[in-house]
């Protein structure tokens, strides 16, 4: 079995790769952009083929996907207050991207692919959970940018019987997240005795989930879901941001003190939630309860500041 993983150096990525090297001859191919970490690889570094490319690289390609037996593209522009002050890249990646990408797997005839998507692409939902036939109504230019993915990759399977399935999932946390995403921003800077800073009213709603359990998600939709389907993947904890930063204040023995009010993110959505059963009639369910994953990244971060320090800063 031969899997390449694209965006396989970033957070959920170089997860997967972690989780599954020894089990499949592995290729990651990564632009390596802010978000990617060669680190993030350095436990797999000597069972893992890496290639420096991008996914909108068309020849590149052309020579990489052939012989893999599975494509996952986790590859993307990912952070949505990045996207409010400069949508072009994301524009580029999640949606160019992902459309070059596809093309490379149709010219090959990669028998599986999985394209990993987001809860993000249907709005913002105040009661009630999605299904997969929601329609998409993304708000945010991340969002947006992912949505045309999403589709590009429907068409493909529509049009040209490519063996994509998509999945879509919520807020995920967990060891090796870039510190620019709220639970690494928040427990790296509380670890240095700074302030943290809270979007708006802090009653954004976010489920969130272990990395761990999206990876198991993403490899149960590559082995056993059908082409040409979403498969959601819910979280397990549904909390404000404001109920997350009392955790996380509980976690690092701090207090709302070091808590600073800041102007809402332009366009916030309110809530996400997804309704999973299609990805569960497959035998899925999350594993990692909310309270010992925060508990156990929060530890994570306080033993690998080796990790996190070099990293720029990218946030006020
Ligand atoms: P990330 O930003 O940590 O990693 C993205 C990776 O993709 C990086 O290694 C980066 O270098 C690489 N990359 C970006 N553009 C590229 C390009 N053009 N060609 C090749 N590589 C490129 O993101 P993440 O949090 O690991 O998210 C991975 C995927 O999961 C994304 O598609 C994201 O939309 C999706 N997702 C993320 C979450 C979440 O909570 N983080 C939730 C649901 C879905």
């Amino acid at each position: 079995m031969r899997i390449l993983v694209t965006g396989g150096a970033g957070f959920i990525g170089s997860h997967f790769v972690r989780s599954y090297a020894d089990a499949a001859e592995t290729t990651v191919l990564d632009k390596l952009t802010y978000a990617g970490n060669r680190a993030n690889l350095a436990p797999v570094q000597d069972r893992i083929t890496f290639v420096l490319g991008d996914i909108c690289d068309a020849e590149l390609l052309g020579k990489v996907v052939p012989g893999h037996d599975l494509v996952v593209n986790f590859a993307a522009e990912s952070h949505v207050d990045r996207s409010i002050t400069a949508a072009g890249e994301f524009v580029r990646s999640n949606v160019l991207g992902v459309e070059t990408l596809l093309r490379a797997c149709l010219d090959a005839g990669t028998p599986r692919i999985v394209h990993v998507s987001t809860d993000e692409v249907y709005g913002s939902i105040d009661t009630g959970s999605w299904d997969e036939t929601a329609p998409l109504s993304p708000n945010s230019p991340y969002a947006a940018a992912k949505a045309g993915g999403d589709l590009i990759a429907l068409a493909y399977a529509r049009t040209h019987h490519l063996p994509v399935s998509i999945t879509r999932c919520g807020n995920n946390y967990g060891p090796y997240q870039y510190p620019e995403k709220v639970i690494p921003l928040f427990v790296t800077r509380l670890l240095d005795g700074r302030n943290v800073p809270l979007y708006g009213d802090g009653g954004n709603v976010r489920d969130w989930i272990h990395v761990d359990d999206h990876c198991r998600a993403v490899r149960l939709v590559a082995e056993r879901g059908e082409p040409g389907e979403v498969y959601h993947v819910a979280g397990t904890t549904e909390l404000t941001n404001l109920e997350l930063t009392a955790r996380l204040l509980a976690a690092l023995g701090a207090d709302w003190r070091r808590v600073e009010r800041v102007p809402d993110r332009k366009g916030h959505d309110r809530r996400y939630s997804l309704a999973d059963g299609r990805l569960r009639a497959l035998g899925y369910a999350p594993r990692i309860p909310f309270e010992r994953g925060l508990a156990e990244t929060v530890r994570w971060y306080a033993t690998h500041r080796s990790w996190w320090e070099p990293l720029p800063e990218r946030v006020p």
